[in-house]
């Protein structure tokens, strides 16, 4: 595929600033809820600097990060989402270096770094408790070889920062405004209609709605295939604060940040410190036991406590002082046959067009990775007619990497879930005798793998679509 991507910067940075300052404005002055002055973004024709308009459905973590690369990418950027706001909700969320480079990169609000937890240590234990492998100074070896950190975060903490980052770079957002339908065949520009009936146009929609992503129906139709399917686990999710822990061995544990995985036939467990070691964030993931049609749900506290009364004491001893629980449904879908459209007016990223099993922590982070590589490559379009090209080259850059997470979280699962076995043995012994960095050989646990880690941590998504960018008028090759 020939990339014919202008390698010109369309925007000085300080002529970015400028209009920074001044979309900041539009977007305060003009509350999300209050009515549309205007049902259109400003049309890439109408502007004498050649932006796009560009809507992002979807101010979950995936759409913030694109509308902040599109954003510094020099286009006009609007955030379509449902709920009324930026909401404080969520649990911990791990963000890997691939993730984190980023962040350093978009130069979200410093205040954000204060809120997070770095693990010095990550443990893998037999269910009962044994340690099987401990990684020490984890934080330290992470930072020197991907030159970025491994943080663990609270989600609304993530959210907020790149909301307010996106707001500086003049991003507009209509919140409160879910979108019912897409117009997108057979035009060069998009429109979309919201329950509130308001209706909107751009020269591209990004689809980042998520999971059960209305624009992915309008692409496949509403057929089973463009349905989320289980995967066949569902997760507890629980958050403990220090106050709700009386335990005082406890507390100094979530005190000192470090992961540890618990890995048993069938589930496995994961914890570890948010907020500088004020919170902990513990994730329960088991066989789903969940009706058919139902995606979550309140769970029983003591049926929950009750699966892993077998487990290791200390992880007991957090569960005991959970109040209350929801489980949720894990969900993955069939590959989709392209992540952009033929008239190249919609595009796709984050769990959209890639949900994955969260073994990897690597949802929220490939999400990231997706509208970085697609932000880069959209600044060097200086006129629409190179559109279609540069989401193609999106496309090919990203499709592979983000199905080949999938399948890995799929494999990370096989390893960490086995039954009590021969295999099981064996694989124990592997991760007792620690990964092979010498011989590359694989590692049961991927967060530590010679072969997985660097693959995983070591991308640099604005990198690589800089390469795609380089790589002009020759054939893309991704690079995994
Ligand atoms: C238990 C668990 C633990 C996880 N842990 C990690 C982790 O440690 N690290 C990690 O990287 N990932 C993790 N993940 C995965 C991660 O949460 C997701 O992959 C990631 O949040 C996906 O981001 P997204 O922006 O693509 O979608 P979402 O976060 O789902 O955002 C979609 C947004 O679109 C909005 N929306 C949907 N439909 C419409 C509509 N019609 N109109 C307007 N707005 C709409 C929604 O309200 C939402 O705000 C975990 C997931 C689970 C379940």
């Amino acid at each position: 595929m020939g990339v014919v991507l202008s390698l010109l910067r369309k925007h000085s940075d300080k002529k970015k600033a400028k209009k920074a300052a001044a979309n900041t404005n539009t977007a305060t002055a003009a509350p999300a809820t209050a009515p549309e002055m205007t049902k259109t973004v400003t049309s890439s024709g109408s502007s004498s600097d050649e932006r796009l308009s560009i809507i992002i459905v979807g101010a979950g973590l995936g759409g913030l990060g694109a509308a902040i690369s599109c954003a510094m990418g020099g286009h006009n950027v609007r955030v379509i989402e449902q709920a009324k706001e930026i909401s404080e909700i969520g649990a911990g969320l791990q963000i890997t270096p691939n993730g984190s480079r980023l962040l350093q990169h978009w130069k979200v609000p410093e205040a954000f770094w204060g809120t997070v937890a770095e693990p010095t240590d990550v443990y893998v234990h037999r269910f009962a408790g044994d340690v099987l492998y401990r990684e020490e100074d984890f934080n330290t070896r992470m930072r020197s070889k991907y030159g970025a950190p491994f943080v663990d975060v609270h989600r609304a903490d993530l959210q907020q920062a790149l909301y307010k980052r996106a707001l500086e770079l003049g991003v507009t957002f209509s919140l409160d405004e879910r979108v019912d339908s897409l117009d997108v065949a057979g035009r060069t520009d998009a429109s979309l209609t919201t329950v509130s009936g308001k209706t909107f146009t751009a020269d591209l929609v990004i689809g980042a709605d998520g999971l059960w992503s209305q624009c992915r129906k309008t692409f496949l139709g509403d057929t089973p295939r463009s349905k989320p399917i289980p995967t066949g686990d569902l997760a507890y999710r629980i958050v403990l604060t220090l106050d709700d822990i009386r335990d005082e061995d406890l507390r100094q544990w979530v005190r000192n940040p470090t992961v540890h995985f618990w890995i048993g036939p069938g589930a496995h467990a994961v914890g570890y410190s948010l907020r500088n070691g004020e919170m902990y964030n513990i994730v329960l993931l088991v066989p789903d036991t969940l009706p058919g049609e139902v995606s979550k749900e309140t769970a029983s506290v003591a049926e929950m406590q009750q699966l892993f009364s077998s487990w290791d004491p200390t992880l007991q001893r957090f569960l005991g002082y959970v109040d209350s629980v929801d489980k949720w449904k894990l969900m993955h879908m069939e590959e989709l046959p392209h992540w952009v459209n033929d008239e190249a007016n919609l595009v796709f990223l984050g769990d959209a067009c890639h949900p994955m099993l969260p073994y990897l922590a690597q949802g929220a982070n490939s999400s990231l990775e997706d509208g970085a590589v697609l932000g880069t490559l959209l600044a060097h379009v200086k006129e629409k007619a190179q559109l279609k090209t540069a989401l193609h080259s999106y496309e090919a850059v990203r499709k592979q990497r983000g199905e080949a997470i999938v399948r890995e979280t799929f494999a990370q699962r096989a390893d960490f879930h086995m039954v009590d076995c021969e295999a099981q043995v064996s694989r124990d012994q592997v991760l007792r005798a620690g990964p092979g960095w010498e011989t590359q050989s694989a590692f049961p646990s991927r967060w530590n793998c010679p072969k997985v880690q660097p693959w995983l941590y070591g991308y640099d998504a604005i990198a690589e679509a800089e390469k795609a960018v380089a790589k002009q008028g020759q054939p893309i090759q991704a690079n995994l």
